[in-house]
């Protein structure tokens, strides 16, 4: 879904403030290259930093970062935005950092800004966007996440963002919103009626949303530890994932049709009581670089929400994320009712098993529909079989999600950013998990997480991991 969109959206430049550091490096710059390869950027980027740098340095870095990122890497594209690039040097303290900034903006009308720097610096910068008159501009403002760790500091983010830009001109992002499965699971039900209306209450027993990763958090320890699992990965993707499921249909393809739908399954979700999460921490996560001896930091997290619209009410989502685990997958599963009358025996069960409709996103991206049909041979038994999708038999290149949402900012497009709405009622629904954050229990390496997680799993337990 592209919104209808207005060509005097568009930006024609991007400021670009953390562009010597991580996040340029690895999604920036290469989303960069697909957009220039793909739509043809037409305008500077200009990079603002700390680091006494030349603009032949971060052009350098640039390059390196693309040969090392991109897959498919097209040469001229990649020179082409090579040669887009500038420099400013400068401290984002100083005034005159912005000033010489508003120098090279000056044929400029409408610049994005992209805040790909810690969120302790927001305060300065936004105040030096504010000075260079950016909101007045219209060009907008991108902010990456952490949108704040809890409902307070996300307020007064809030708060300080509003104060300068409009709420229309503010993309907080969240990558997995630009993801080809995850709009896949809006385009499966949007543009395939018959199907969405097996979505509903009347049909579903319950849903779940798992983003289990085999590895640990070794190089990222000082990060990691500061946020866990809640802050990391359910807060923001998996609420806003579960969102795109639950939500209603738009009215129209108006960028904020959507967004009120996903905000009024946020403002549903009931806030999560303590008893129904259970934390775990994997052995040999206090040994890590950087992590305090005596950390209760979460790796591991599972809990069960409620969502009380109409078409929602009394379904049981099931979530859970963590680390060192025994598998890596990011499924969205839903799991039907079961036959009303067990009239045939399923395989090694009284009852055929519930269908399944599963979205994974990783590792391989597929879509699995599972039901049931006559096992051959004599016995009227049914036996699971799976309708499979995967997304490798089709042809054609996947969008990257940041080459997409950085488009979408940069024409003006607003349908796949969090609203300021949804990521309150996001902090919201979990802010008393944050403030009660109960025990965290200890799970060995290669575990699907702690025992203790069993009292809130599923009815039936997790859906094992699809084979290829
Ligand atoms: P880095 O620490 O690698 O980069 C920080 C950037 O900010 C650098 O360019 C640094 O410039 C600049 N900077 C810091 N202080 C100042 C200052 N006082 N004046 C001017 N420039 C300054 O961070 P990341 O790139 O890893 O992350 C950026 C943001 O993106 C964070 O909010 C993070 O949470 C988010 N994010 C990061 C991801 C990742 O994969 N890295 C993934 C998802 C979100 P210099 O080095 O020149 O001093």
């Amino acid at each position: 879904m592209r919104a209808n969109l207005d060509h005097r959206d568009r930006s024609d430049a991007l400021v670009l403030f953390g562009i010597t550091g991580d996040l340029a490096y690895k999604k920036l710059f290469p989303a960069l290259h697909d957009l220039e390869r793909d739509q043809d950027l037409d305008f500077p980027v200009i990079g603002v930093a700390r680091s006494d740098w030349t603009v032949e340095v971060l052009r350098e870095r640039a390059e390196k970062s693309m040969r090392e990122e991109v897959e498919d890497l097209d040469e001229e594209a990649m020179r082409t935005v090579i040669d887009r690039l500038e420099y400013v040097q400068g401290d984002y303290n100083d005034p005159a950092t912005f000033e010489r900034l508003n120098e090279l903006l000056q044929d400029c009308s409408r610049p994005m800004a992209y805040l790909a720097i810690p969120p302790s610096l927001f305060d300065e910068v936004v105040e030096g966007l504010d000075m260079i008159g950016a909101n007045e501009r219209g060009g907008g403002v991108v902010v990456e996440k952490p949108f704040g760790r809890d409902l307070k500091s996300a307020e007064e983010l809030d708060k300080l963002l509003q104060a300068t830009f409009d709420e229309d001109l503010i993309y907080r992002i969240d990558h997995f919103l630009g993801k080809e499965t995850v709009l896949d699971v809006m385009l499966f039900r949007l543009a395939n009626p018959v199907l969405d209306t097996l979505l509903h209450r009347h049909h579903v027993d319950h849903i779940q949303i798992t983003m289990a990763e085999d590895f640990g958090i070794d190089g990222r320890g000082g990060f990691y530890d500061s946020v866990g699992a809640m802050r990391d990965v359910v807060q923001n993707h998996l609420l806003q994932v579960m969102a795109l499921i639950l939500a209603e249909p738009p009215v129209s393809d108006d960028p904020e049709a959507l967004r009120d739908e996903k905000s009024k399954v946020l403002r549903a979700l009931r806030p999560v009581r303590p008893e129904d999460m259970v934390r775990g921490q994997y052995e040999g996560y206090l040994e890590v670089d950087q992590i305090p001896a005596d950390s209760t930091t979460e790796t591991f997290v599972s809990l069960v929400a409620k969502v009380d619209t109409w078409r929602w009410s009394g379904v049981p989502i099931h979530i859970r994320a963590g680390k060192a685990m025994d598998e890596t997958r990011t499924e969205i599963a839903v799991v039907f009712q079961r036959p009303p009358l067990a009239l045939y025996r399923g395989e090694g069960m009284d009852s055929p098993p519930p269908n399944t409709l599963r979205f994974r996103i990783k590792p391989a991206e597929r879509i699995d529909l599972g039901i049931q049909l006559k096992k051959p041979g004599e016995e009227i038994a049914t036996e699971s079989v799976l309708m499979t999708y995967r997304w490798d038999d089709r042809q054609g290149r996947h969008t990257e999600a940041y080459a997409r949402l950085l488009g979408d900012a940069l024409l003006g497009d607003r349908t796949l950013f969090a609203r300021s709405d949804s990521v309150l009622a996001a902090w919201k629904a979990v802010q008393p998990l944050l403030d009660d954050p109960g025990p965290v229990y200890h799970y060995e390496q290669g575990q699907p997480g702690p025992d203790e997680a069993k009292r809130v799993a599923p009815p039936g337990g997790w859906l094992a991991p699809l084979h290829e």
